[in-house]
């Protein structure tokens, strides 16, 4: 049996296709391993979509070229998105790669990989197809039976925002087959996921382009898949957010209420140079629309700051939009150029020092209004699916765990879970909770009173009516947000 690591840098959709990679280069006998020192073959899967991530791929190959000088026969593959965007160059910079395999390129993996151990020599695969690369295995990647898995749906994008390198890197959209997607989702339930994050680009636009289902109706359909608890999506763009798809958090007991929203800029003149094809009006509009269909959804974003041209003004319409939307989370980002993405060439660049002052700001923004939001769950009990569990639970910042429990907490761990509004709750699982700990596994769905509130997650205990393991029901029984 030969041993495959592989380092996943950059968004979902990687993780997924890191899956997809480790599942397609079984038949030739690789199994995974967590250490780089004990691999036969090493696939870093990159990302290209920031500056920052490209420089963290070639950091990353620096400090295991010497693994490779130590072992010549060890394999180094580069894939994903700087593979596509670099190419051959990835074998000039670093001359210890084997192979670089473009984002269309995973299902020819095996035959490449096959060549290369026979013959050694340096291959280069970043063909783009048209269609997309449709999964042919199920993904259950090696006996990963994990509570809450990905599913890409879709391939690329047709936005064309002018910031963003994904059609260059992933090519134009494409989305899989209806029943390919059952299918696969039906075999992850049979080997014990609970939860699945459909994955794309703009998921609200799946289907479109080849007449399949429209986003809503495939919902619908894995809405009725049994065993699945919960249904999570990401990303939706806010042009493309149909009625249907706001009526359905209201409807559909399995869609967790959370969606992420990227709005980028609260500037309409910044969001007209982006390519964005929506105003900051028609923004909160929807935002007030999935409030009405959904009283307590979680609303995510994301946000560019010091994008070309953007003022002092523009940004004081980013703050104030992030101040009345009142987000339950923010991703934030400084602005950075992108091969091929138009915004490159636009002029009036943004200098670090605003970047930077400008993200801080939001940052600081963003954290108030978490903490309130957070906070706001005290004394609340929500429905938590269980993910994992820890022996050593990390102590919440500020003190103990709820209730002074850190001492039985600390000898039976913790578990940890999240509620539908994708908000990371610790509890002790420990006796404390009347012997009610071997009731909870991973997977189960339970009643959690939350009793703490911290920056980035909540501590809660399992509620008294939560005894039951409420598995099995349809939708929410309580929720708070
Ligand atoms: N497809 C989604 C969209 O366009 O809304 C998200 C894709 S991307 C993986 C995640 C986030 O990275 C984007 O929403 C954007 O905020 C940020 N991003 C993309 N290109 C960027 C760039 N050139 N500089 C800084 N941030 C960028």
């Amino acid at each position: 049996m030969k041993k495959l690591h592989i380092n996943t840098i950059g968004c979902q959709m990687n993780v997924y296709d890191s899956e997809r990679i480790a599942s397609s280069v079984q038949p030739l006998g690789y199994r995974l391993t967590d250490s780089p020192d004990q691999a036969d073959m090493i696939i870093v899967n990159t990302c290209a979509i920031r500056e920052k991530a490209v420089q963290k791929v070639f950091s990353y190959l620096g400090r295991i070229a010497g693994l490779k000088q130590a072992r010549p026969d060890l394999i180094l593959a580069v894939g994903g998105c700087v593979a596509q965007q670099e190419g051959e160059k990835i074998l000039k910079r670093a001359p210890y790669v084997d192979l670089v395999f473009g984002t269309h390129a995973i299902g020819r993996l095996p035959l490449l990989i096959d060549k290369i151990e026979r013959k050694r020599n340096r291959l280069v695969d970043i063909e783009m197809g048209s269609r997309i690369d449709e999964p042919e295995e199920r993904v259950a990647a090696q006996g990963k039976s994990e509570v809450s898995r990905f599913v890409t749906i879709m391939q690329g994008s047709d936005n064309f925002c002018t910031y963003c390198v994904v059609p260059y890197v992933r090519g134009r959209e494409s989305s899989r087959q209806p029943e390919k997607i059952i299918t696969e989702i039906e075999g992850l339930v049979q080997n014990g996921v609970r939860e699945v994050t459909l994955l794309g680009q703009n998921v609200n636009s799946y289907g479109k382009k080849e007449g399949l289902l429209d986003f809503t109706q495939l919902i619908e359909k894995i809405n009725d898949i049994n065993g699945l608890e919960r249904i999570r999506f990401t990303t939706s763009h806010p042009k493309d957010l149909s009625d249907e798809l706001i009526a359905a958090f209201g409807r559909l007991g399995k869609l967790c209420h959370h969606i992420h929203l990227p709005v980028q800029s609260g500037s309409d003149r910044i969001l007209k140079k982006m390519n964005r094809n929506y105003t900051r009006d028609q923004y909160l509009d929807r935002i007030n629309r999935l409030r009405e269909a959904c009283p307590d959804i979680a609303i995510t974003s994301d946000i560019i700051v010091g994008f070309p041209g953007e003022t002092g003004d523009d940004f004081v319409a980013t703050a104030d939009l992030i101040e009345t939307v009142g987000f339950d989370g923010l991703f934030a980002f400084k602005y950075s150029d992108r091969p091929n993405a138009p915004a490159t060439r636009f002029v009036h660049k943004v200098n670090e020092d605003d970047q930077n002052r400008r993200l801080q700001k939001v940052l600081e923004l963003q954290e108030n209004i978490t903490t309130g939001r957070n906070r706001a769950l005290v004394e609340q009990t929500v429905e938590v699916l269980v993910e994992s569990h820890r022996l050593k639970p990390g102590k919440p910042a500020g003190g103990s765990t709820p209730d002074g429990e850190a001492a039985n907490t600390a000898s039976a761990g913790q578990w940890t879970g999240r509620t539908s509004t994708n908000k990371i709750v610790h509890m002790p699982a420990n006796a404390v909770i009347t012997g009610r700990a071997g009731a909870i596994e991973k997977g189960s769905l339970i009643l959690v009173t939350i009793k703490k509130a911290l920056a980035h997650s909540l501590w809660g205990v399992p509620a008294e009516s939560g005894a039951r393991n409420v598995s099995g029901s349809k939708g929410e029984s309580s929720h708070a947000a």
